[in-house]
Parts: structure tokens; sequence; C-alpha cells
């Protein structure tokens, strides 16, 4: 045997000790490892106001509607801050879908005339300012609502409503909602409009808003979508991919049936004021029915009898156009486990300048993997686990652009995709206000202790804002996922759990029931952001910081931070609280209808699945607590049983006459796209059943039949999620 000479063999140690250092470093530097974990104080202290305030500027600077110039140039130019910043590559991924516009040439008008003359005493505005103060700002209109030109009597009312063009207040439930059940119950045009009482609080007059305030003057308009489902309408529940896929004709869809406009509340003035029929009374069955406007609010039908002559008209001249739009991906390759995603979203679009309607997550965004490429460019470093940055195009039309993308690759995210992160408005406030899947808020809590609030903790600011608000010290209570932005197709239609991060305005001081007052108007400039909302940027600072540490905590445990125990915790609650809504609200979930007769048999093993699924969740998360770390088959076998439980609970026809909705567990109620419940296709059915009695009896049964299959689809749905607990590999 020929000796080894000792200088090769000092040569070939150092070797593989060096090997085994790099492996060591790297895995420990990649690796989030808590409060003292070097990249939270990266992240921290990186963070820059001053670029935060440069990009909200720039990016409102112009309108830019979904399908304009200006969106294609700012994706662009976020490929490119992509490429800069140091991601490993960017592109934009085109889809062709279906857009519904405002004609230019055609606004839409709200008008009233005397019938016997024809002569118009009173036409809306379609825009707020004049062309000159806010150049190429979209006319209000709301998106998809059907050209037509109807006349008729106005109402404010419950009923009567068949033939009547009906006047509804934002706030409370999804506009779409709202002029689907006005179709529903017979109104033949809907006119919408934000109140005083919800967007200038303070009075109406000019001092006391915009410019003078974030409240807002009588012109202001909210623009908004109506189609109550997400995606691309010419399809639904497949990607509209740009080289000739397959679409649906305009006729095959369905679409928002009765003519909607948005005006301000000053045109609304004009037309309630000449409102006959009863005062609105003051019971709790009206309750915030009346308004801040200083006139008698009247239930109608119809005007006055003074002025019985007089008629109103709705004319909406919307254009239905094919277009492409573009998202961005940005991409960091994951070090260990590179076929393994975290994704950060956020969404593009604007109705008008965008300050805070989505560019406040915007500019966070780009902040954000500013830091992550830096760290990459600067020392090699890579995150654990593939980071993906999004910028989608379309949301303000019906979450476009991100539910293609996930339709698009929906197997692979099905298998890979760990959790998916949203920002769109992050600054409203001060107030942290995030929803979340319920396995990751635990992860959310435990962040927020690292990032430095005003000489304090974020989470130290959150938990006395809840004090503040319900009274009760405990640790922050986070709200389920609701709908509304780019996080629901991930959530809803591909069961990869989710994180939507938003900061909000005192809703104590300020119990406004819709959004914040300039909410999709065209006074979401950056003057607005700069002057009353965050004008040090120190919102905008903490909002990116906490995106950044939650990418990197989610991209970087070696073990997942899922808490499939607070999953199955919250199940439970929430299904008990289900029976305890408020019935003069609902007026449809009542436990005993259920307990007796055909449903009992279901019921039981519904609640004994959940059961079930809390003590394999209790044993799972003990179990955890000894996992061997440094074992990295057992770490990804296990890893996997967390992805799959969530999994577990996608149907994949979707919930009942709701195929893009495939969560049994968690989704937005039909009835109520903002609202998030346990068991959606349960109350859904539940409340589909309720207005079948009243309506159709003979359909009923059906209903049960469905209702039936349903409940034990989610009970069978638990049992798979508590078997994939109880044998894994441990
Ligand atoms: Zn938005």
């Amino acid at each position: 045997m020929p000796a080894v000479s000792p200088t090769l063999l000092a040569v070939l140690t150092i070797g593989v000790v060096a090997l085994i250092l790099g492996i060591l470093i790297e895995f420990t530097q990649n690796r989030y490892s808590g409060r003292d974990d070097p990249i939270i104080s990266r992240i921290n202290e990186g963070v820059s106001t001053e670029r935060l305030r440069e990009n909200l500027k720039f990016l409102s600077s112009e309108p830019h509607l979904v399908g304009s110039n200006r969106d294609k140039e700012l994706a662009d130019y976020i490929r490119d801050r992509f490429v800069e910043y140091g991601l490993d590559r960017a592109y934009l991924v085109p889809y062709n879908v279906l857009l519904s516009y405002s004609n230019t040439s055609h606004p839409n008008k709200v008008s009233i005339f005397d019938a016997r003359s024809g002569r118009v005493l009173f036409e809306s505005k379609h825009r707020e300012e004049n062309e000159t103060i806010f150049p190429n700002i979209v006319d209000s209109y709301n998106s998809f609502a059907p050209k037509a030109d109807v006349i008729g009597e106005p109402n404010y009312a419950k009923i009567d409503l068949k033939g009547k063009i009906c006047i509804v207040r934002y706030g409370k439930i999804f506009r779409g909602n709202k002029c689907e059940n006005a179709a529903q119950r017979g109104c033949v045009a809907v006119i919408l409009y934000s109140d005083p009482l919800e967007i200038a609080r303070e009075g109406t007059q000019q001092e006391n808003v915009y410019p003078n305030s974030w409240w807002m003057n009588g012109k202001a308009m909210q623009r908004g979508n109506l189609r109550t489902s997400m995606g691309d309408a010419l399809t639904q529940g497949f990607p509209a991919l740009v080289d000739g896929a397959f679409q649906y004709g305009i006729n095959d869809i369905e679409l928002p049936k009765i003519p909607t406009q948005p005006i301000g509340y000053e045109d609304m003035y004009a037309i309630l004021n000449l409102m006959g029929g009863l005062p609105v009374p003051n019971t709790t069955a009206f309750r915030d029915w009346n308004g801040g406007l200083n006139i008698t609010y009247r239930l109608g039908p119809g005007f006055g009898s003074a002025n019985a002559e007089k008629k109103l008209r709705v004319v909406v001249n919307n254009v239905m156009q094919t277009k492409i739009i573009y998202n961005v991906i940005g991409i960091l390759e994951g070090s260990v486990e590179a076929d393994r995603y975290v994704i950060l979203g956020n969404h593009r679009d604007a109705w008008g300048l965008g300050a805070m309607d989505a560019s406040s997550g915007t500019t966070a965004l780009l902040e954000v993997s500013r830091l992550f490429g830096g760290f990459h460019r600067d020392s090699q470093w890579r995150p654990r686990r593939t980071l993906v940055f999004a910028s989608w195009s379309g949301e303000e039309l019906g979450l476009i652009g991100s539910t293609e993308w996930v339709e698009e690759h929906i197997h692979l995210l099905s298998q890979k995709a760990v959790a998916y992160i949203n920002v769109d408005t992050c600054i409203m406030g001060p107030n942290l206000n995030p929803d979340a899947s319920p396995s990751l808020m635990e992860i959310l809590r435990e962040v927020t202790e690292y990032i430095p609030f005003r000489n304090n903790t974020l989470l130290n600011a959150w938990t006395e804002y809840q004090e503040y608000i319900s009274g009760e010290l405990d640790k922050p209570k986070i709200k389920t996922l609701g709908s509304g932005t780019d996080h629901a197709p991930f959530a809803f239609f591909a069961g990869i759990p989710a994180i939507n991060i938003e900061f909000t305005f005192d809703k104590k001081k300020y119990p406004i029931s819709g959004s914040y007052p300039a909410y999709h108007t065209a006074y979401e400039t950056f003057d607005l952001v700069d002057k009353f909302i965050d004008p040090e940027f120190s919102l905008h600072k903490t909002c990116s910081q906490l995106i950044g540490v939650l990418l990197h905590a989610i991209s970087g445990s070696t073990l997942m931070p899922f808490k499939i125990n607070e999953l199955a915790n919250r199940v439970q609650t929430d299904y008990e609280n289900m029976w305890r809504r408020d019935r003069n609200e609902d007026q449809f979930v009542s436990k005993s209808d259920f307990i007796n007769g055909e449903f009992k048999p279901l019921i039981d093993m519904l609640e004994k699945s959940i059961e079930n699924f809390v003590i394999a969740a209790k044993d799972w998360d003990s179990k955890m607590r000894d996992l061997d770390l440094n074992n990295p088959f057992l770490v990804r076998q296990v890893n996997d049983v967390m992805l799959a439980v969530e999994r577990a609970f996608i149907t994949p026809e979707g919930l009942h006459q709701r195929p893009e909705i495939r969560n049994l567990l968690y989704a937005p109620f039909k009835y109520n796209k903002y609202s998030t419940v346990v068991f959606p296709g349960m109350l859904d059915l539940m409340k589909t059943i309720s207005n079948t009695q009243r309506a159709d009896t003979l359909k009923v049964p059906q209903f049960n039949q469905t209702l039936r299959r349903h409940i034990s689809d989610i009970a069978i749905a638990l049992r798979s999620a508590t078997n994939l607990l109880n044998t894994s590999p441990l």
C-alpha cells in the first residue's frame, strides 16, 4: 500500500473540515433562529424610509388601472428593480383576460327628469374633479355592471323593490353581494354611494375634508368591482393563457345582471332630498339607515307627492374588452429546499393613483425584495426555501392576475408552496390588523415581538390596541382570512395557508363600516399619505420589517412554523360559535333543526371527527417539540405531513355553486364575500335552504340532500387530516 504523504493528508483534512464547516455555516446562516437571528436585525436596520417614500411617490404619480399603459410600465419597472436588487431572476407573466371599463366618450350618468316635459333637472358627475386636476383617472363606475338605460322610481327601503331603482349605501358587506341581492329582489338598477357618516364624520365643509383632512368631500366616489367570483370570467377554474387556450364566450358566463353606478354624497343629496315615503324608522332593523346628510332620510318608493312627476334615470355605458395583463414574478432560490416556495404578493393595479390601495404594499414589497436581494448579492446568502416575490395585476377587477397564476401552477403550488403572504393596502393607520390561516397565527404573533415599534415592540402595540378595542388583555386574536384580495386563490382554491398584513386606523374612534374614507376614490394620492396617513413613513417601515421578518421566519425555519394544534382548536371553537351566530342577522342557523331528524347522524359524525382531529393535533404538537432537527430526512417528512394536512380540506369540485372555492374548512361566506366562516359550504347551504323555504319549498329536499353529502364530506376530510397526523413516521 503506497504511503500517503503527510502534506497531502493535511491538505485533505483541511479540505474536509472546511467543507463540513462551510455546510454548517450555510446551514445555520439561512436557518431562522428566532429573537437573536442576525437576519432579523439586518432587516430591521436595513429598511429605508426614504426609499419607501420615493417609491410610493413614483408608483402613485400616475393612475395605473389594470390593462393601462402605465400598469405595464410599472410591471417593467418592478421587474427591473427585482433584477437590479439581486434576485436570481424576474420576468413578466401575461394572461389574456376579460376586463370591464367605463366608456370615456359616454360617461355613466344618474339623472332626475320631468316626465311630462322630458327636461333634465339634475345630472350626476362622473368624476371627482376636472381632467386638469387629475388627468387620466378613470370615470366612476362599477366594473362588470351591464350596459343599460333604465328609468324608474327610487327606493331606499327593504321591501317593494320590484321594478325600482334601489339606493344602496356602501359598507358592511361586499358591494357585489349587495347588487346580487338587489337583482334577486327585483331592483332594476342600483345607485351606490358612501354616506358622510362613513367618509366625512367630522363635517362636510371644505375645512373638514380632503385636502384639509383624510375625510372626503361630496364628490368622492368609490369605484369597485361587482363580480362575486374570482379570476378571469371567461376561463373560470383554468388559466387564461395567451397562446390560444380555450375561453368561454360572453354569453356563456354569469355576470352582474342589473346596471349599477357609484356616485358621491353631494349628488345623492339631490336624490334623497326629493324622496317621498315614510322617514327611516328608529328601529334596530333600520340601525344605521339614517346617515349624515342634512335631510330626513325617507324610504320611498318614489319622490314625494310634490315631485310625483319626477323620474330617476340610470345610464351605464360600461364596455367589456379582453386584454393582456401582466404579473411580475421575482425568484430568489433556496439553498437547502429549493423546491419549497414561500410567496410574498401584492397587487400593482389601482382604480386611481392608488397611493394606499395597493401602492403602500407595493413600496413595501420592493423594499423587502431589495433587502433579500442585497443579502444574496453582498454575502452569497440564500434563504433555506425559495422566495417568490409577486406583483399582481387585475386585483381590482376580481383578483384576476393572482387567480390565473394559481390556476396555471396549481399542481406545483399544491405540492410545493409552503405559505403565501399578502400585502395589499398595508397602511391605513398605525394599528396592526392582520388576518391569517389558523396554522400560521402563532408565527405571526412571534415575529411581531422582534419588530421595534415606538420605543417598544410591535407585539406590545398590537396587544394594547386589542385591549383598547375589546377591553380584554390577552394575546392578540387574529381573524381568519377574509376575501377581497389576492390571498384568496391561494387559500381558498389551492389550500395554501396564508397571511394578509394590514395596519388600520383607530376603529373605535372611527367606527366606519366600510374601508378608509378615500378608498377607491380619486383622492388616494401621495399627498394624502404624506400629510395624514404616515408623514414619517415609519408605518411603511414597520410594515416592510414585518413582512420581511415573516418571510425569513417561514422560509428559514427548519421545521415549518405551522401550529396544527391552533388550527384544530380554532376549528372546534369556530364550529361551536357557528351555532351561536346572531339569529336576528342570519335567521337560518339553529342547531335544534339539525340535531333532530335526518341530520342527526351526520352532525354526530362531524362532531366526533372534529374531536379526533383536535386530539391528533395536540399529540402532533407535543411530538414536534422533541423532534430531532438534525435529521434532515425526518424533518422533511414531518414538513410534508403538515403541507398535506392543509390540502386535505381541498375538495376538487368546489363548494356548492362555487367551483372556485374549494376549501371545506375556511372560506368567505357566499352571501358576504368579506366575511370568513368555518365550514363555509355548510353555512352557504343552510342559508340557501332557509331562503328556499320562503320561496320555493319544492327544492328544499334536494338542497337537504346536498347538505347531508356536504357535512359528510367535511367529516371525511377531517378524518383524512387526522390520519395524516397519526400515520406519521414518528
Ligand atoms: Zn387592493
